[in-house]
Formats: structure tokens, sequence, C-alpha cells
């Protein structure tokens, strides 16, 4: 208390701050508040690290909120002033944003998630410092783990630009030539040759040249491609769509108030352009912009072109980098080097300041979706920073969402304006490519048993006559080579898990995509092989690997087509995709056969034919947006066929060519599916007019993981009675709550999984409501409760 009295007398005057206190105890849950000593005023702000007293230790937090007085911080009345501890000294900048505390408190009430997980994901990579007790019991500041790397680099003094070296220094003159153009790191010069180092230091004695330590910034070339045909040039004239869509931006802009531009263009209308022009002006402002893409296009093309146009001012997030890369990008944000960010969903969470615009392109990707807790939507989140910033959000597709456009139609959504515009045609001509929808069942009584249908074989082959490339999707979800036992039909599946093996030919082994767990097997007609139920010898192979369509592929085409293949397997590794992209970009004729990472963003101008497969296999996933993900696919790789102009085709092949799904791809018309899907989804109350949690437990025990639902269901009644009585389930009430129902994985690794589905009005506090059952109905070890809000997976 004495200590408190003397440190208040010179400290009163720089006001409170609330700090979020990083100990595992506290798990960064509940601010404290700390006066700010007047030694600190300026330095502490909101995101400063600082070292704090806490109870009889000290300990690192982070300052999440300032004010003048004590109530208005805390919100309560009656506290001393006079008795609040202070703030010891700051530790570092500020580690986030200004907006990261109200974010994370959003997220956590938004998705049911803590706020401590929510808050860290805006931490740096590699943390901030802490504070560790040493054996003698003092406390000592440890720094973050990963830290910044130094490089030497070497440069020409001005008196080392006229100096001549002896005729017989040939290290010395070889030195020099190399540092003409400008400095070069030390690690450079000795990959240009190896014993450098003396005739460095002869030369930095004599003042020729300097050597000097600074920040190396790693990760700066990941991701960088160097395809030819990625277009770098900025187009002489906007398109109109472009011009009306730079002009909702502007508008959205000037109103500062976090409005939503929803970009509704064709493939191929120019959306990145957009993208690039108004980045451009808010750059000039001084500004920030970030712009989200999906996880896949980011190792690709995308990146290439913010590249070129703002050189070094672009950092670049992606699930790749190292994690000095990932700091290094990070702190180049934190300075202000970097005024683009271009990342996947987690760019959202770097320390940009002074956000002046983010764009989230293909908007309508399901992978913007964090699949592990805080199961945030990025789309959302990206809406809440825009709105805590004051700057737009534009969102972009040729295939938006159906939130997207169901907010749109309204004008309105979260209390912030939703306008949609629409970019209907491709720039300089370059016309939609024509559909053809290949009808199967017709195929098959006409006696075409092949993988290419007579129409496709055909196009095949005249690509590979004009000396062009192809795109072919093979999505394999669905149609994954599976071994099928003809005499008692039964399908081989994991031990642990539900699913079925999946057949891997080369070695003949069969695979479970849930677990991992592989088994050897012979197929039929090698002897011995034997069906796992009934011990008969017919185990028939089923389904379609992509290896196979290269294989049929390859008898197909002549010589001289390249067939390039582009799946899990031949992308691993760091540059996966770009290695495979660079050499369908070189190629001269070729086609790129994959799944359906191939329909994401490509842009191959020499593209003038794209097959499918078969488009069928996602119309029957037991999912309410079975119909949405299908046209966004199809859509989205017919896009890839015709970009620069000409006339290009795109051959569907299906057994179900009446399905509106695919009347819809034929006649680029969404409406033509949509408008059905839509009432559909509004009679049965589905999203986007309501809001759907799934809630899963999943235990050794299936009769655990029910009873743990069942106790969920009845605190989850209470809590929402509680909340207000319109939120009460009850027969034609707002919430409905339906289950407990198996999942659709019934098991996997070894646990069975049950779930239960919630449907709430969009705008009820039913997500608190959701978390607070699930921390009261408290699950023993045996049962791992989730809850999933505005879940995707079902
Ligand atoms: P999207 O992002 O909508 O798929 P892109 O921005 O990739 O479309 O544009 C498709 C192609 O058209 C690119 O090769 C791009 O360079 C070109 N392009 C874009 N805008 C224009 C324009 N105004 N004039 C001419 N070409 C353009
Ligand atoms: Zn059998
Ligand atoms: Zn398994």
């Amino acid at each position: 208390a004495h200590e408190t009295t003397k440190q208040s007398i010179g400290a009163t005057a720089s006001g409170f701050a609330l700090v979020i206190v990083d100990i595992p105890a506290r798990a960064l849950s509940e601010p404290f508040a700390y006066g700010v000593p007047t030694t600190l005023k300026g330095v502490v702000s909101i995101g400063t690290c600082v070292l704090v007293p806490f109870g009889n230790r000290p300990a690192a937090g982070y300052v999440v909120e300032l004010g003048q007085s004590l109530q208005e911080l805390t919100g309560t009345e009656g506290l001393d002033p006079g008795r609040v501890r202070f703030i010891s000294a700051a530790l570092s900048d500020p580690v986030f944003s200004h907006t990261a505390p109200a974010a994370a408190q959003w997220m956590s009430q938004e998705y049911a998630a803590p706020l401590a997980e929510c808050l860290r994901l805006f931490l740096p990579p590699g943390g901030t410092p802490r504070l560790r007790k040493d054996l003698d019991g003092s406390w000592q500041l440890v720094p973050p783990a990963i830290e910044p790397k130094q490089e030497r680099w070497v440069y020409l003094t001005d008196h080392g630009r006229e100096f001549e070296p002896r005729a017989n220094a040939a290290r010395q003159r070889q030195l020099i030539s190399a540092l003409a153009c400008g400095p070069v790191t030390t690690r450079e010069l000795r990959l240009l040759c190896p014993d450098m180092t003396s005739a460095i230091r002869s030369l930095e004695r004599q003042g020729v040249v300097s050597v000097e330590e600074r920040r190396a910034w790693r990760g700066n070339a990941a991701g960088t491609t160097s395809l030819s045909s990625a277009s770098a040039q900025r187009p002489d004239q906007l398109t109109q769509g472009q011009l009306q869509a730079l002009a909702a931006i502007d508008r959205a802009y000037e109103a500062g108030a976090g409005d939503v531009v929803l970009i509704d263009g064709v493939t191929g209308s120019g959306k990145t352009e957009v993208y690039l022009s108004a980045i451009e002006k808010v750059v000039a402002h001084g500004k920030t912009a970030c712009v989200l893409v999906p996880e896949i296009s980011l190792t690709a093309q995308t990146v290439g072109r913010f590249r070129s146009r703002f050189g070094e001012a672009v950092a670049v997030f992606h699930s790749r980098l190292s994690a000095g890369e990932r700091l290094d990008q990070w702190d180049m944000v934190g300075e202000g080097r970097a005024r683009v960010v271009v990342g996947a969903r987690s760019a959202l969470f770097c320390p940009m300041r002074n956000l002046g615009l983010i764009i989230i392109d293909e908007e309508h990707e399901q992978s913007y979706k964090q699949r592990s807790s805080p199961r945030y939507h990025a789309r959302e989140l990206a809406a809440k920073l825009a709105q805590l910033s004051g700057c737009p959000l534009v969102l972009g597709s040729a295939t938006p969402s159906a939130e997207a456009m169901a907010r749109s139609a309204q004008g309105e959504f979260g209390g912030v304006s939703w306008q949609r515009t629409q970019m209907l045609e491709r720039p300089s001509g370059a016309v939609l490519p024509r559909v053809r929808i290949v009808d199967l069942r017709r195929e098959f009584a006409r006696g075409g048993r092949s993988i290419f249908s007579g129409a496709l074989r055909q196009a095949l082959l005249d690509v590979a006559d004009r000396k062009e490339k192809a795109i072919i999707l093979h999505n394999r979800r669905g149609f994954a080579p599976f071994l099928l036992c003809r005499e008692c039909g039964c399908v081989p599946t994991c031990r642990h898990c539900s699913t079925a093996l999946t057949y891997h030919e080369h070695n003949h082994s069969l695979v479970c995509h849930t677990c991992g767990e592989t088994f050897r097997v012979r197929p039929y007609p090698a002897p011995g092989s034997a069906c796992p139920r009934c011990k008969s010898r017919y185990l028939a192979k089923m389904g379609l690997g992509t290896q196979q369509v290269e294989h049929a592929l390859r008898e197909l085409l002549p010589a001289d087509v390249e067939i390039i293949r582009m799946d899990a397997d031949t992308t691993r590794g760091k540059d996966g995709h770009r290695r495979v992209l660079e050499a369908f970009d070189d190629a001269h004729t070729a086609v790129l056969l994959g799944t359906q990472m191939i329909a994401k963003g490509l842009d191959f101008p020499e593209v003038t034919m794209v097959g499918v497969i078969n488009a069928d296999y996602s119309l029957h996933m037991p999912d309410f947006r079975a119909q949405e993900r299908t046209f966004d696919l199809l859509e989205q790789v017919a896009g890839r066929a015709g970009r620069a102009g000409g006339s290009s085709e795109v051959i569907i092949q299906t057994y179900r060519p009446d399905d509106p799904v695919i009347r819809a791809v034929a006649a680029h018309d969404r409406e033509l599916y949509s408008e059905p899907d839509l009432a559909q989804r509004k009679e049965a109350r589905y999203p986007p007019y309501v809001r759907l949690a799934n809630i899963v437990a999943q235990a050794r025990n299936p009769r655990a993981a029910r009873a743990c639902l069942e106790r969920y269901m009845a605190i989850l009644c209470r809590e929402l009675a509680h909340t207000s009585a319109a939120l009460a389930p009850k027969p034609g009430g707002e919430v409905e709550i339906l289950g407990p129902n198996p999942c659709a994985i019934e098991r996997a690794h070894d646990l069975y999984r049950y779930h239960i589905l919630v449907k709430f009005p969009l705008t009820a506090p039913v997500p608190q409501a959701l978390s607070r059952s699930a921390a009261l109905s408290a699950p023993d070890r045996s049962v791992r409760l989730t809850v999933d809000v505005d879940a995707y997976d079902l």
C-alpha cells in the first residue's frame, strides 16, 4: 500500500489503462485497470506490451483501452483512483492495431470462442516479451521466441566510386564491380565468390566500402511468380463496369462508415484490375489496404500481379511461410513499410496502420471460414474491422455467396450499407465461353465407356491441333477410387472411421483420408486378394483417380502435348503450386488436369477449352449448400476459358443435364438455379435467412456423446428462455433445435460423432447463449464438445 501511494503522487495526471495480463492462470481473459505514470505518457497506447505489478509478481500484458477517468474506463463507480497500481514500463511499440481489442471481443461473442483465443490471433508471430522466474526467485524478461534477423550489407562509399584498385588485386576489382549497382549482402557476395572476406576488410580499411547491419525481410520473394501471362500492365482504359465499381468504392470510402461493395463480375471481367486501382488511391492517401485471396491463389499469379504494381510495399501471408518469414512480413506491416497486405484469411490480424480498404476476392470461397476455434468467417470479421476503421469492404466474385446476394438485395446489413455492382462483360471484347452439356446417359446408351465422351475427345484433339491449351477438371471428391466386392457388395471402410477407404493404384494400398491409416491390398484379378467380409476374390476397382485420367489423356493426345497434373500430390512443398503453374505457363501446347483447385482464379490467356469429367458429384452431397457449391465450381472453372478473346468452349459431362445448376451454368445465368434454391432455403429456414450453429459431441462411447448433447440442449433451452421470451425454443418459435443426430461422418479417429443444429434469427444474441451453455454443461474429459456458429460442414 505504501508503494502505491508513493507512485500515485507523480502519476495521476496521465489517465488510466485497461490491461489484459498475459499469465497462464488469467488466460488473457479479463482486463485490469492500471494507472499510466506521467513518465509513460504518450508512450503507452492501445496494443502496447507493458510490464505491470500483478498480485505479488510482475507480469506482461497488453493495453486494450485508455481513458481519462477510471469510472469511464471500467464502467463502475466507487473505484478509488488512489488505490490503483501503475504500469511499470512499456516493453514494446504497439503489437496490435487499435481496432484489435474490439474485434477480438466481437469475435469471441459471435463465434462462441474464449476471448483469449481471439485476442491471441492478433499477437505477432513468435509472441511478445514474457516474464520468467529464475531459480533465485527473480523475474527475468524473456524476448519473443522468434527474433528479427540481421544482414550485413556492403556498399561503395563516395570515395569508393572513384577508387581504382591495383591491377593485380583481382578480388578487389571483382568486389567493386559487384557493388557498382548498389549494396549487396555479404551472403550474396559469398555466393559470387567464396573468399571475399579479406578483400572486404581491406577495402573497408581504405574507406572504399562500408559494411552496415540491416534487418533482413524474409519471405519477400515467397509467392512471387514470374508467369509471363500474369497481367502486370495497367490497361489503357477501364471498362464501364470497372469505372462503376470504382465509383461505388469511392463513395463508400468517402462515407467512412464501413460500407460494403459487392462486385458481382463474371469471370475475367477485370475485378483484379478494379482492386489494383482502388488500392492505388488508398495508398496515395497514405493508407493501408488489405486483400484476402483464397489460400490456393496465393502461391500463384495474384501475388505476382500485386507485386508488379506495388513492388516492395506488398506484404504476403500464406500458410507456407516459415515462422521467421511470417514475423518479418508482420513487422513490415507494423512499421508501415508494407502498405498493401495480401494474404489468406489470417492476414486480417496483422497490425495494419491506418486501414483504408479491405478487399475479399472470391468472396464465396468456403475456405474463408476457419474450421478450428475461433471458428470465425473472414467475411464477417472483415466487415467488423471495416466498420471499426471506417473504411470500405469490397467483396468480389463471379459467383457471390447467397449471404452477399441477400444482404445487397436488402441494401443494408449489420448497420452498414451493402451495395451490389455488376460487371457483365469481359474487357476488350472477350466473350464468355460457349458451354456444351454432354448427357452421359445417352453416351452410355450408345456404348460409350470411355472417360471422355465423343465431344470431349474431339475438343481435346482440336486444342492439340491448334496448339493451344486446355484445362480438365476432375473433381475427385466423392469420386476417389475405392474397392467394391462384386459378390457381397461391401466396400472396405476404415476401422477407426466410417469412411470408405480410397484405393491408390500405384502401390496397391487402401488409405483412409480421414485418419491416414493405410492397408496393402491386391485387387482383383491379382491372386490372393480378398474381401474383408466374405473373403471373395472379386474386389473390383470403382471410381476414377486423377492419375487414371492422366493416363487416358496421354493415350489420346499426340506426344507434343504436355499433360500437367495439379492435385494434392503434385503440389506438395513450399513452391508446389507455383512449379505446376509455371510448367503450364511455359508449355507450348498443354492440358492442365486437376482437382477443384484449378477452378480458382487462374488467368491463362491461351486456354481455349475447359472440360469437366463429371459435374454431378457435389449435387448429391447432404448439404443445403450443395447446389451453390456445384454452381460455383462449374461456373468458376468454365471461366478459365477464353480470357483473351477469341472463341472458346466448355464441355460439361453429366448424368443430370436437366438439373437447374447445370442449366444455369450452360446459360451463364445464375438465377436459373438460385431463385428456386433460395426460395427453398427461405421456406426451410436455412442461411442466409437464419443463422445456423452446429454443436458436435465426440466420444469413444456413443452414448456418452449423445448424453452430453441432451444435457447441453436442456441447458441451452433454459439459457435462451432467460435471454428473452421470444428466443425460448418452442414449436414455430424463432429458435429451432434439431437433433441429436449422428454426423454425416459418424465415426472418425475412433470417436463417435453426434450433433445438434440450432437455427436462429440473424440478429438474435444466441451465440452467447450457445457458449454459456457449453461452459455450463461441462462435459467430462471423455467427450469433446465444439460449438460452430455459421457452420459449413454439417
Ligand atoms: P477477374 O479478376 O475478374 O477474373 P482480371 O482482372 O484477371 O479479371 O482480368 C481478366 C483479364 O483482362 C486480365 O488479363 C486483365 O489484364 C485484363 N483486363 C482487365 N481490365 C482490362 C481493361 N480495362 N482493358 C483491357 N484488359 C483488361
Ligand atoms: Zn465380399
Ligand atoms: Zn480412418
